[in-house]
Order: C-alpha cells, then sequence, then structure tokens
C-alpha cells in the first residue's frame, strides 16, 4: 500500500511515533495523524430469479475477473444507496435491497489494502443489461454456470436463493 512521507494539510515531513497505542505516521506541524482504516466497498450480489448479475471487471484489483458489482460508498450516500448506484452503473439495471447478507473484512494486496465490504442481496428489474466504464462485460449466470471461487465466497446465500420457493 503506498503511504504518505508529507502531511497531506501543511506539507511537512511526516514523523512515526506511538499514537493511541500504536506506530502511526503524525506531522510535527500540526494535529494530523495517519489513522489507518479499512475503505468500506458496498456489494450487490445481484440477482433475478435464481440467476446471479456478475460483471467482468474492467478494472484492477482483479481485472478481467467475473464478481459481483461493488464500489466504495461516497461522503453522503448510505450502504444500501453505494450497493444500487454501483449496481446501476456497472451493469444498467436498479434493483432493490432484500437485505443484508453481512459485513466481512478483505484485503487486497493489489491496490487498496483493507476494506470492510458490506454485502446485500439485490432483487434487479427485468431492464436491459448495459456494462458501464468499469466493467467489460456483464451477464447472468444460473448456479450451475457460476465460477467456483464465487460459490464459495457466496455459499450460503446462494444456497438460500436456490431454496427458495
Ligand atoms: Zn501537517
Amino acid at each position: 500500500m503506498k503511504e504518505y512521507s508529507f502531511c497531506p494539510i501543511c506539507g511537512a515531513s511526516l514523523q512515526t511515533g506511538m499514537i493511541e497505542g500504536k506506530e502511526r505516521k503524525y506531522c510535527p506541524q500540526c494535529d494530523f495523524v495517519d489513522y489507518k482504516n479499512p475503505l468500506p466497498v458496498a456489494l450487490a450480489i445481484a440477482i433475478r430469479d435464481k440467476d446471479f448479475l456478475l460483471i467482468k471487471r474492467g478494472i484492477p484489483p482483479k481485472k478481467g475477473v467475473w464478481a459481483s458489482p461493488s464500489g466504495f460508498i461516497e461522503i453522503g450516500e448510505t450502504a444500501e444507496q453505494a450497493c444500487l448506484r454501483e449496481l446501476k452503473e456497472e451493469t444498467g439495471v436498479s434493483g432493490e435491497i432484500v437485505k443484508l447478507v453481512g459485513v466481512v473484512r478483505r484485503e487486497d494486496k493489489e491496490i487498496y489494502g483493507d476494506m470492510l465490504i458490506v454485502k446485500y442481496l439485490v432483487k434487479v428489474r427485468n431492464e436491459e443489461l448495459n456494462p458501464g466504464t468499469e466493467a467489460e462485460d456483464a451477464r447472468f449466470f444460473s448456479v450451475d454456470e457460476l465460477p467456483g471461487y464465487y460459490l464459495e465466497l457466496f455459499k450460503e446465500v446462494i444456497d438460500e436463493v436456490q431454496n427458495e420457493k
């Protein structure tokens, strides 16, 4: 992960010291402390009937991998709003939140480091798919077509969706 060398507020060289029980970088000239927090991500486990809507990621990390639509929660937005916004941006379709599936920690070693992922089950409307700029492709997968890693990651909710009447 990239780190600050200079204070992003005043430009002074950062120093390292023990702050609130942890070694952190801080600015000796102003009050800035370089706290490291996970980045909040909203993720849509998007379904239509019993099929799952995945995107082929067009940007790193994991470029070219089929995954659930997801993205960073912006300032002023709830996790639910971010989830539905990312779904729309990446697939062209809108949806509605069914429920919160869970909140997990994931580490991205490529770029972002620690992420806090808020996962929702989302029912998507019957609209035309139109992958956005951050997706190379978007399509529905039946449970038999889902990639193995995806089945593993979302096993519980996939089983739940399949067993629903
Ligand atoms: Zn400073």
